[in-house]
């Protein structure tokens, strides 16, 4: 497998960047599979991956028009919340973070996921109030989220415009802080590495040909 290092980029630099080996497998597609994915982003790697380790179902095919983690995936905030007030959106979410936390362990890789907390700003008391009920409505899902004032935000983020006649004065807001942030394009990367290990395949090829 090729070594990413900068003696590699310089030299690659001299054509173009154009002779590069492809990061992922590109085999001759099997006759037949079990499942077969279209879409090798954040959910089809992760079904892949689930499929396989909690399932033990191997001979999936991901079908990618692209390139892995190039769709919504690969340019993303890259944010990890549940500061949601429904219960369904804010369990799932929630269910996910819990996925996060554990990621760096079950893939014995850093993943990245710094769990520095979000704080959501209100320009206006009647933001506040949708605020402060939202965030009763995640403790009564067990979801940690803080209301805070304007002191309270200035203490936690003092760098912020908080001067009287702006566009959006900050009157307050709303924190989760077990929310946090990770780096989607290491956990694909390594990701595909395990899907590679399992003998699951993913191969590029062209939208027409998807559905076949
Ligand atoms: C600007 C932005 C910011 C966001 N910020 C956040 C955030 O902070 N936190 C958060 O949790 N979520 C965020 N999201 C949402 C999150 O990125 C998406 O929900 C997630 O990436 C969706 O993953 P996916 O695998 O379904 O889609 P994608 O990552 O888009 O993957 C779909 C893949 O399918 C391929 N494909 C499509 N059609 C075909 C076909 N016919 N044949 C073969 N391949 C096909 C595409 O090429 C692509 O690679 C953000 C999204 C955007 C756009």
């Amino acid at each position: 497998m090729q070594k990413y290092s900068i003696f590699n980029l310089v030299k690659n630099a001299f054509s173009g960047h154009q002779n590069w080996d492809l990061a992922w497998k590109d085999p001759t597609p099997k006759k037949e599979y079990d499942v077969v994915i279209i879409g090798g982003g954040g959910h089809g790697l992760a079904t892949a991956y689930y499929l396989a380790k909690e399932h033990n179902i191997t001979n999936v095919a991901i079908i990618e028009k692209g390139w892995i983690g190039g769709g919504n995936v690969g340019r993303n905030t890259t944010i990890i919340r549940s500061n949601y007030m429904h219960d369904d959106n804010a369990l799932f979410s929630e269910f996910g973070m819990d996925l996060w936390r554990k990621m760096s362990q079950d893939l014995n890789y850093n993943v990245m996921f710094s769990p520095r907390g979000i704080i959501n700003l209100a320009h206006s008391d009647a933001q506040m109030n949708v605020y402060a009920r939202r965030g009763n409505s995640m403790r009564l899902n067990g979801i940690d989220a803080v209301l805070l004032n304007r002191e309270q935000v200035k203490e936690i983020i003092p760098m912020a415009d908080f001067s009287e006649n702006v566009r959006f004065p900050i009157f307050g807001g709303l924190m989760q802080p077990s929310a946090g942030q990770q780096d989607t394009m290491r956990l694909l990367g390594d990701m595909q590495d395990k899907l590679t290990q399992w003998e699951l395949i993913s191969f590029k090829t062209v939208k027409s040909q998807v559905l076949m």
